[in-house]
This record gives structure tokens, sequence and C-alpha cells, in this order.
């Protein structure tokens, strides 16, 4: 039998499932063990997060008033660590090609009745340009998976394309990669292009269902896919954002993987994961959603959010455009740092929306807002939105990064560079009404940064900006 370790190379022992049906054996068997439940949800007071077991016995239990305590707790974390910023991207698809077999993505091979299709470096450039039009500053790049279509040289060249891009105040700052798990040497090629983040969903843990839902192409492979972020590690990307694709397989057995691949990259690699993604399966091309039986509620949904958030309080949590407005809303709360907004997750219809008979997307997005709509959106809830991509272009990836966080900097860090991308936001980009209520925001917050010292350079900064200057940072 092989046998769990977390600080292993090999995928069977890190995530082990016998690891997972046993934590999930004790999460049963405890659920309802108030003492238990109460005493891991005092712990989190600590802001030292748990580990998966304590973690399953939480998601496990039903209990009204522990489930309120959960939502409080994760709430007062996420006001901890993160304050009301929420930061903002947008996801540039590059190519569909894909050689891969996945029974959800309608990217996969056999589907011969979706249009493929494969920016041009001028293709990508028009994108970028109207991405900057929007007023973003980070991507995430999406591709399928095809040697042949979309090599490692491609992606390169894309990324310092998109770099390269100074138009009107406008720039992408910070372009995270979603690729297919590569080898060492590419994600080192990676990190000299100067990506932030690298993110791989591992769609499901569970070995047996993985090999089902990748019946063919090279990401079959489970052990190669579930190692990938030690490779990227590796090869010197210290920022790596994991996730599963809710609706896959079982919830519980996904979430207790996730987070033991967290305490695995944590174990080897002295630091866990930048961010974690929440997607939900959605209906797509030749995709029935509802004809995968694995689907979580709203209600389930929130619940792993708010756990998620007490559990891993350094981490980064992400959601998409997959998620209504509502169920954002209620995310948000409980533990979101992170959402796209005004996303196309088709190759192309950034510049120009693409014809229905050409429709290339990936899924069906919920949320159809502008980014200013986003942006006032949250404004008016009393988030700040931010543009800011300061920690890698500043060095302060990996555990630099968390140590900051575990400081307790972020509000003499964090929120200054928050403040000063959402005011090039306010002048560059916004409606007046979202200007106004932008500019509320930062006057507000400012007042609130903890350093004297910095809080003056951020004030001559903001007024720098009035002059035309462009981005500040600490
Ligand atoms: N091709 C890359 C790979 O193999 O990991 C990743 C890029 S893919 C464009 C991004 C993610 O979209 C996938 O990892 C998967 O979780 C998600 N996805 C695929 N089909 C989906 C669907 N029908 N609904 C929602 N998300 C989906």
């Amino acid at each position: 039998m092989v046998s769990y370790n977390p600080k292993s190379l090999k995928a069977e022992e890190f995530i082990n499932d016998q690891e997972i049906l046993d934590t999930l054996r004790y999460a049963r068997e405890n659920k309802d063990n108030l003492a238990l439940v109460n005493q891991i949800i005092d712990k989190t007071d600590e802001l030292k997060g748990l580990s998966h077991r304590e973690a399953a016995v939480l998601l496990l239990c039903e209990d009204k008033a522990a489930l309120e305590r959960i939502f409080a707790q994760a709430t007062k974390i996420k006001d901890a660590f993160y304050g009301n910023r929420i930061v903002m991207f947008a996801p540039l698809y590059l190519s569909n090609y894909c050689v891969n077999g996945c029974t959800y993505c309608p990217y996969h091979l056999k589907n011969k009745h979706i249009p493929r299709k494969k920016l041009t470096q001028e293709e990508i450039r028009r994108e970028v340009i109207a991405l900057q039009d929007m007023g973003h500053k980070r991507l995430a790049l999406e591709t399928g998976e095809d040697p042949l279509h979309n090599p490692i040289e491609y992606v390169l060249e894309s990324i310092r394309t998109i770099y390269s891009i100074q138009h009107k105040n406008g720039a992408i700052r910070r372009v995270n990669v979603n690729i297919a798990a590569t080898t060492v040497e590419n994600y080192r090629k990676l990190k000299e292009a100067g990506i932030g983040t690298y993110i791989l969903f591992q769609e499901t843990y569970n070995k047996e269902q993985y090999e089902l839902l990748h019946p063919t192409g090279p990401k079959h492979d489970y052990a190669y896919h579930t190692e990938a972020m030690d490779r990227a590690m590796e090869g010197g990307i210290d920022d790596v954002g994991c996730g599963v694709l809710f609706g896959l397989n079982l919830y519980q057995y996904d979430f207790v993987g996730l987070l033991m691949h967290a305490e695995h990259l944590e174990a080897v690699h002295g630091v866990g994961p930048h961010t974690i993604s929440v997607p939900r399966l959605r209906n797509a091309d030749d995709i029935d959603a509802s004809s995968f039986t694995n689907g979580i509620s709203d209600e389930l949904f929130q619940k792993i959010v708010a756990i998620l958030r007490i559990t891993v309080p350094y981490t980064g949590l992400i959601v998409s455009t997959r998620e209504s407005q509502k169920t954002r809303e209620m995310v948000i709360r409980y533990g979101v740092s992170q959402i796209s907004g005004a996303s196309k997750t088709s190759v192309g219809g950034y510049a120009e929306p693409e014809a229905e008979e050409e429709d290339s997307s990936q899924f069906e997005v919920n949320d159809n807002r502008t980014l200013d709509e986003v942006v006032g959106w949250l404004l008016k809830m009393g988030y700040t939105p931010s543009f800011c991509t300061a920690c890698y272009r500043e060095g302060r990836t990996g555990d630099r990064f968390m140590s900051l966080v575990k400081k307790g900097q972020i509000r003499n860090c964090c929120l200054p560079n928050a403040l000063m991308t959402l005011k090039e936001f306010a002048e560059d980009y916004a409606s007046p009404e979202t200007k106004r209520l932008a500019l509320e925001m930062i006057e507000k917050e400012a007042a609130t940064i903890p350093n004297e010292k910095v809080r003056d350079i951020v004030y001559q900064h903001l007024h720098d900006m009035d002059g035309g200057m462009r981005d500040f940072r600490f």
C-alpha cells in the first residue's frame, strides 16, 4: 500500500487516497461533535490556518450555529488579511486547439464542431489594447494543450507581445499563465518571460475519476499533472495557483485533496499556493453540465469558500465570471480576494465580438457586466477594486509575499497600491459615476493608512497622478 507522505514528490503519496478516505471517515465521525467543531473554529483566531482533517470536520458539519460561526470567522479573517480590497483580472484565450479528450471541456479533440482559433501576434495586440482600454492591468493567459499549434515558444512570444504594448496610459503589468502541465525547462522559460502566477487546476484529485474524465491525450497522466506544481517550483516559479473544477467529482474528496496539495507545497517548498480558484462546471458548446451528477449548490459553494478562507488565510481565493453577480456577492463577503471582470472565454472577442456561428468560447459566463459596471458594483458594496501588480514586479513572490502578509503590512503596502491603481482606473477609464465612487473610496481609505510616512507619500502620488503621472507602487 502507498502511504501518505506530504513531503514526497510522488503524486500518490502526497495526495494519498487512503488518507483522504480516512480523513472523510474522521470527519463523518466528528461532524456532530460540537465541542470539537467549536474548538477548531476557535483555533482559526490564531490566523495560522487549519489542517485538512480539521477543515474536513467543518465541511461535513451541518449545525446551524456552527455554520454561522464559520461564516462570521471567514468574514473576520478576510477583513484582517485583505481589508476591503478585491484584485481584478481578465482571462485572455490565445488558442483553443487541444489534443486532450477532457469529457467536460468543449475544446476536446473529438469536437469537430467548435471553430478552432489561434490568435496571431497582431490579433493579440488588438485584444490587449481592447483590454487596456477597459482598464485591465492583469491577465490570465489560457490555451488548450497542443504541442504543434501552441508550443511553449508561441506562449513565450505572446507574453513578450503583451508586455510590450503601451497604449495611451494602458499597460498589462502582470501576466499569469494557465496552460497545461509541462516540463521544468518550460516552467523556467515562463519564469524568465516574467510571468506572475502559474495556474493549473487539478480538475479532480481522485485518480480513478481523473483518468475517466481525461480518457485520452497527455493530460490523462494523473501523476504528471498532479506533480506539475513541484516542477513549476523547481523551474523557479514560486507563485502557483491551484484549484479543482467543482462538479466533476465528489466535492468532499476534492476539498480534502486540494488542502493536502497546499500542505504538500508548504512542506516541500516552504510556501503554499499563492491562490486557489474555485471554478464550477458550466454548460459549453457540446457539454451539458447537468449530465455531471456531482454539481454543488450555491449554499455549499459559499460554505466551501468560507472554510477555505479560514483554513488557508494567506492564500488568495479567486472566483471567475462562471458565477453570477449574486453568487459573487456572497463569496466575496466570505473570502474571495480576486475576481475577473468583463471576461470573454472565446479566442478573440475583446476587440470585436465573435459572430454567433463562430463561437469559440470554452464555457458560458454567468456575469456579463462591463468592467466599469463591476468596479462600480464593488465600490457601492464598500470594496476597493485593486489593479495592483506590484508584488511580483518588486520581487515579492513566494515566501517574500507571505512574510509581508504575515507581518500585517497589507494596510501599509497593498492598500496604498490598491488606491493608487484605482485612481488610475478612475482617471483613465471610469464612467463619471464610477469615478465619483472611486475618488470617494480613495479619500476615505487613504486616511486609514497606518504608517504616516507611507500615507504622506500616497497623498503626494495621488496628487502627481492628477498631473498625468502613472504607475506608482510600493
Ligand atoms: N488546457 C489547460 C489545462 O490542461 O490545464 C488549462 C486551461 S483551461 C483553458 C482552464 C480551465 O477551464 C480548465 O482547467 C478547467 O478546469 C476549466 N473548464 C474546462 N471546461 C469547463 C467547463 N465546461 N465549465 C467550467 N470550467 C471549465
